[in-house]
């Protein structure tokens, strides 16, 4: 299969008017190749996160277009985004949003409402994602009951529950300690060679280097890409993803 494009942003702007205009991203114009990893570094308030919201979907551009998965999501109804938003793509978020008063077990069963499984199938699978992050033993837990490292591995276990054609992370390493890091960067590995696209935001230059390049942001545009090489993809085994031939309600072709 011919490498298709898994985001693609192109000219674009996000400005936020409170008193001075803030341009958070100023003309930004890249390409995600579906299968790729890519990692996204710049110092504070360089616009990583505003890109992320963009990618997923959750907030629109002020000027240029974002495309996810080939759809321009400017022009997708509400409906359609927050399809896209609950199938297409998982997201990890800097803040973790967890819901407060469900436990780890049904946090992470929560997005797979969206694809019609029945509830044994779902909790099976929440539980075997917990267990691949490392908290099998803490799936009855609330998120306050979490500490803030264990609370960013449920946001991880969620975010790869529905097994996402692109992952996105912000910082999803900043809470963990070294071991804890190393599994999650190991499951990203995993899921990168079964065909994920993964784009993971990072100030940690280690992490970074698990991509296939680096898109290094400043002041709201890429100041430069990185390319890096050796990441030898191709022979690593996928066998220990389950359900990438389960397709996610695929509706086209
Ligand atoms: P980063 O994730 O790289 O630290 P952000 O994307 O969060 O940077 O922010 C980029 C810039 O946009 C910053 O100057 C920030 O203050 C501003 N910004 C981000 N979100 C908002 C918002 N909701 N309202 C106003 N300004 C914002
Ligand atoms: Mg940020």
């Amino acid at each position: 299969m011919a490498r298709e494009t898994a985001v693609a942003l192109d000219g674009v702007r996000k400005t936020y008017r409170i008193g001075e205009p803030v341009h958070a991203l100023d003309g930004v114009t890249l390409e995600v190749p579906r299968g790729s990893y890519t990692a996204i570094m710049g110092p504070s308030g360089s616009g990583k996160s505003t890109l992320m919201n963009l990618v997923g979907c959750l907030d629109t551009p002020t000027a240029g277009t974002v495309a996810v998965g080939g759809r321009t999501i400017g022009t997708l109804g509400d409906r359609e985004r927050t399809r896209l938003r609950g199938t297409e793509v998982g997201f990890v978020f800097q803040t973790f949003n967890l819901m407060p008063r469900l436990n780890a077990l049904e946090n992470v069963a929560l997005p797979q409402l969206f694809r019609g499984i029945d509830r044994a199938e779902r909790r099976e699978r929440a539980r075997d994602l917990l267990e691949r992050v490392g908290l099998g033993d803490r799936t009855d837990h609330l998120p306050n009951e979490l500490s803030g490292g264990q609370r960013q591995r449920v946001a991880l276990a969620r975010a790869l529950v529905n097994d996402p054609a692109i992952v996105l992370a912000d910082e999803p390493s900043g809470n963990l300690d070294t071991d804890t890091e190393a599994d999650i960067l190991d499951l990203f590995d995993e899921f990168h060679a079964a065909g994920t696209t993964m784009l993971v935001v990072t100030h940690e230059r280690h992490v970074a280097e698990r991509a296939d390049r680096i898109v290094h942001l400043l002041d709201g545009t890429i100041e430069r890409i990185e390319e890096l090489d050796g990441s030898a993809s191709d022979g690593v085994t996928t066998d220990s993803i389950a359900g990438r031939e389960s397709e996610p309600g695929a509706d086209s072709e």
